[in-house]
């Protein structure tokens, strides 16, 4: 894709990086695959602009897929890091703002008693499958088709996000015995998750599910599905896990829950968070009711750890985070998101593309295609081309999407006025770039 932009050190950044790290990239739906091109090398980032290394600017739509909510460089989170990290980095004992973190996640999402902090969204629910799978003495677990959990093995079947951009049915390397415990059906099924249970339902230690799905473009559960995943593992005597990873401290104060509210016939029974709640660090959770968090080692039989869980750096910036995540700031995501929907919406209905937008909360994206989605195979429906002509021309006029159709955009409380403004004067030379095919 010829660019008017200069990439010149992108592009040797690019090729040097080929040599040394797989790809080029440390996690794969960077490296611009579906949309073809260099992906940009970023400098610097502040509020909600990004500098790369050849001086472009532009306005952030991915806010490093979610953890930004406050923008970039925040100066309460810098402060935070700061003086966290003049007293040092890893102690490798337990530390006060672990306890602070932990305090703070269990006051937003009332079904919660205790957290376990972990480094990264998917040692989040690996570790809950693991708990889920150890405290009903069960093995199999559902997923749902276009739902993305992280890199582990059991739910690497028909997930999103990276997988949904390279079209790859599953992982290499997987072992089968590990896929065969997994049972994926179509999310937002009700009479799939039936049928799955009247067929194995005294196998089934947990559903796992995102709580709205932002991993094939955003698909929120349909009303009532929540509660019928709820009522039937109840059933069934297994857990409902809800990943929290994307939607948690971003869709509200308490995350997908706190904006659904609570599912008829109760809460689940554990939730995962990641993202926000790291302000930009490696810091994640899982959590649940003290009773079953208790079948944790060392007090229970699961075992579950980390050299660097609950770092003291990457707590300082989370609770710096969570604690900036002010009732104004929901609002400002709000606005945000509102605009730039009417500005994308309105941008292609006069450029005559079909799309239709998914969202949760302040989390959305363009779907090319006309009708709704409320599944993987919707989502996968839609004009792959078409989008990247529309991302690239958003990057050329200095708005940085998602480098994927499959991928939420993500907008911070730092995107002013001047942000805004300049994605909506983008938005119609990429509507008719997507249009011309
Ligand atoms: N669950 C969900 C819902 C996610 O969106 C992600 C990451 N996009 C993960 C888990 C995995 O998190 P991480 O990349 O931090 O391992």
């Amino acid at each position: 894709m010829p660019s008017a932009q200069p990439t010149t050190r992108s592009d040797e950044l690019m090729r040097t990086a080929r040599t040394v790290i797989p790809g080029g990239v440390n996690s794969p739906v960077r490296a611009f695959r579906s949309v073809g091109g260099t992906p940009r090398f970023m400098a610097s980032g502040t509020g909600p602009w990004l500098t790369d290394v050849d001086g472009n600017r532009y306005v952030d739509l991915i806010c490093s897929w979610g953890p930004m909510i406050l923008g970039h460089a925040h100066p309460d989170v810098e402060q935070a890091v700061r003086e966290a990290a003049a007293k040092g980095f890893s102690f490798g004992t337990p530390s006060e703002n672990e306890v602070l973190l932990a305090a703070e996640i269990v006051d937003r999402v009332a079904p919660l008693e205790q957290v376990r902090l972990v480094s990264s969204g998917t040692e989040a629910t690996m570790s809950a499958l693991r708990l889920a799978r150890g405290a009903t003495g069960r093995s199999k677990v559902v997923k749902f088709a276009g739902c993305y959990h992280g890199h582990v093995d059991a739910l690497l079947a028909a997930a999103g996000s990276g997988l949904a951009t390279f079209a790859l049915p599953d992982s290499a390397g997987v072992p089968v015995s590990s896929a065969h415990e997994t049972i994926v059906l179509p999310y937002n099924d009700v009479s799939a998750v039936e049928a799955a249970f009247a067929e194995h339902g005294d196998e089934i230690a947990c559903v796992i599910t995102e709580a709205a799905a932002g991993n094939m473009g955003v698909v929120p559960p349909e009303p009532g599905f929540t509660a019928a995943l709820r009522r039937i593992t109840r059933e069934h005597g297994a857990l409902l896990i809800s990943d929290e990873v994307m939607t948690g401290f971003r869709c509200s104060a308490a995350g997908w829950y706190g904006l659904e509210g609570e599912p008829e016939g109760g809460a689940p029974d554990l939730f995962t968070f990641g993202k926000v709640m790291g302000g930009g660090f490696p810091a994640a959770a899982f959590g649940g009711s003290a009773e079953l968090m208790s079948r944790l080692a060392p007090d229970g039989p699961v075992y579950q750890a980390g050299t660097l869980s609950g770092n003291p750096v990457a707590t300082a910036a989370g609770l710096a985070t969570l604690r900036g995540c002010t009732a104004a700031v929901y609002d400002r995501l709000t606005q945000v998101s509102d605009a730039l929907i009417a500005g994308a919406t309105e941008a292609l209905n006069v450029a005559g593309v079909p799309h239709v937008i998914g969202r949760a909360g302040s989390m959305f994206n363009v779907f090319f295609r006309e009708e709704r989605v409320r599944d993987y195979d919707d989502a996968r429906d839609q004009d792959t081309a078409a989008f990247g002509r529309f991302f690239h021309s958003m990057l050329q006029q200095g708005v940085h999407l998602p480098p994927s159709a499959f991928e939420s955009w993500f907008v911070s409380a730092s995107h002013d006025d001047e942000a805004v403004d300049a994605v909506l004067a983008a938005l119609p030379t990429a509507a008719a770039a997507a249009a011309a095919a």
